[in-house]
């Protein structure tokens, strides 16, 4: 008989967490675990909001955004006595391994839980920003980028119609993953994120020459990293003379039914925390890099930096100058 193992969502949500635990509760019955379903996170695990896995609360989840299971920041967590209080009630269900699916806080968070206590876990990495080191993938992304595309392309159609410029401020904390991808999929003509240098004497020349040149309306994708969307937007007016406007897109991004691509990588992704537990490994992190599926050890995730890839940013690189 298995050890029970229980499933949480913590951190920032995202689209592609309900297809993980919809998948992760029914591979590891498959593979005889007792399952439990940890309600808001972290916090969660503190407050016992811990109950076992019934086929109503994960059935009609996976065309759902973000998680059914509700999510939390936990300052609480940082305190070993209410780690403590966390370890109790694992251990008074009968609960010995846990598959989080989060960012890398949640990782650590749970890194320091098992150092702690034992309890072995799993990490499935879920956020838009795709901001965690050694995978190129994070769940959510590739619905957040949909939605952004579907908005730029919106906002096309009105800077076309009225000869205007529109500066689109899109999320990713510190990483400019979602403005460089979207910026090339939806066309733009200038992209600033934090990853590439700009030069706003040479943007601005090539800009006045495309409008001499019958150009009518100009998109720009700022990454909110780069902190530049007001600034660049008051410069477009006042500079390049073509009336401008800022949308700040916020949080639309982090919602909407998962993508195909975002199903899929979960259920991959959740197969394979279940697989990591199950063959003994005790504090892994799932991902997937060049195109192959793996685990890394928590610390190569949490100490390192993640890095777009270099191709991706050369793409990119004509936008910023
Ligand atoms: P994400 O998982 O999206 O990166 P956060 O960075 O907010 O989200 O982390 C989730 C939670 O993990 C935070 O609320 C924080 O309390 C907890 N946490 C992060 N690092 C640690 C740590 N070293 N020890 C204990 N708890 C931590």
């Amino acid at each position: 008989m298995h050890d029970g193992l229980a499933i949480l969502t913590s951190g920032g949500d995202s689209a592609g967490m309900n297809p993980a635990v919809k998948c992760a509760v029914d591979y590891a019955a498959q593979k005889g675990y007792e399952t439990h379903l940890v309600y808001d996170g972290l916090r969660g695990l503190l407050e016992d909001n811990i109950v076992p896995t019934t086929r109503e609360q994960v059935s009609g989840i996976i065309h759902r955004g973000g998680t059914v299971l509700r999510s939390s920041r936990c300052p609480q967590f940082y305190d070993i006595d209410q780690r403590r209080k966390a370890y109790e009630n694992l251990k008074r269900r009968g609960i010995g391994k846990l598959i989080v699916i989060g960012g890398d806080g949640s990782f650590r968070a749970l890194n320091q839980f098992y150092n702690d206590f034992g309890v072995p876990f799993a990490g499935i990495p879920a956020t838009i920003d795709n901001d965690i080191a050694g995978t190129d993938y994070c769940l959510g992304v590739d619905t957040a980028l949909n939605v952004i595309r579907d908005a730029v392309d919106s906002i096309r159609d009105t800077a076309s119609s009225f000869s205007r410029a529109f500066v689109i401020e899109v999320m990713g904390r510190h990483c400019g993953y979602l403005a460089l991808t979207s910026a090339l999929a939806c066309g733009a003509e200038v992209c600033l994120v934090p990853e590439l240098p700009y030069n706003l004497d040479t943007i601005g020349a090539r800009l006045k020459h495309d409008i001499a040149a019958g150009r009518r309306y100009v998109i720009a994708v700022v990454a909110e990293g780069t902190k530049m969307g007001d600034y660049l937007t008051r410069w477009i007016n006042d500079s390049i003379g073509m009336e401008a406007r800022l949308t700040v897109l916020g949080h639309i991004q982090r919602g909407g039914s998962p993508t195909v691509h975002d199903r899929i990588m979960a259920y991959k992704f959740a197969v394979a925390a279940v697989d990591a537990l199950d063959a003994g490994q005790t504090h892994s992190i799932m991902i997937y890099r060049d195109g192959t599926y793996g685990r890394l050890p928590i610390h190569k995730v949490a100490d390192s930096k993640y890095e777009i890839d270099p191709a991706l940013l050369k793409l990119a690189a004509p936008l910023a100058c």
